[in-house]
C-alpha cells in the first residue's frame, strides 16, 4: 500500500474501487456512504472517507470538513426513517473496530433498548476526575 492510496486486503477500499458490492447510498468526491451488511437495524449506514485511513485519528486536518459535511449530509437522510440515531465510531480492537478503514457508523432507533444503557455505570470519582484531567488535560 501507497501512503494515500487504497489497501490490498481492505474491503471498504474495495467498496471505493467498485471491487466489492456495497448498497450505496451518498456519494461526493472525498466520502461514500452505504449499507451496513449486517444492520443492527434498518437502515444502518456506514459513513467513509474514499481514501484508506485506519483511524480518525489519523485524517489529516484538511479533510475534517469534507468527511463532516458528508456525515452530517447521511445523517439527515437518517432522518427520514427516524429522528433518533447513534452516531458511533468504533477506533480499535478493543472497541470494537473489525475493519481498519474509519467509518462512522449511523444506527437509527426505533424504539428497542438503547445500547447505551444497557450496563449500570458507576459516578465518577472526584478522584479518578482528577486523575484523568491530569492524563487528558492539555499537559
Ligand atoms: P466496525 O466493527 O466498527 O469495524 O464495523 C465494521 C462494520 O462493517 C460492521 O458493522 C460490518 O457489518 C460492516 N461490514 C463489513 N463488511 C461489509 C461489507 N462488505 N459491506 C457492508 N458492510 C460491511
Ligand atoms: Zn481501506
Amino acid at each position: 500500500m501507497t501512503e494515500n492510496g487504497p489497501a490490498d486486503d481492505c474491503i471498504f477500499c474495495a467498496i471505493v474501487a467498485r471491487r466489492a458490492p456495497a448498497w450505496i447510498v451518498y456519494e461526493d468526491a472525498k466520502c461514500l456512504a452505504f449499507l451496513d451488511l449486517f444492520p443492527f437495524t434498518r437502515g444502518h449506514l456506514l459513513v467513509i472517507p474514499k481514501r484508506h485511513v485506519p483511524r480518525l485519528t489519523e485524517l489529516p486536518r484538511s479533510e475534517y470538513e469534507e468527511f463532516f459535511h458528508a456525515l452530517a449530509t447521511v445523517c439527515r437522510r437518517a432522518d427520514r426513517l427516524s429522528p433518533d440515531y447513534n452516531v458511533a465510531l468504533n477506533q480499535g480492537a478493543r472497541a470494537g473496530q473489525i475493519v481498519f478503514h474509519l467509518h462512522f457508523h449511523i444506527i437509527p432507533r426505533y424504539g428497542e433498548p438503547n445500547p447505551f444503557h444497557q450496563s449500570a455505570r458507576n459516578r465518577l470519582s472526584d478522584t479518578d476526575a482528577r486523575a484523568l484531567l491530569r492524563e487528558l488535560g492539555d499537559g
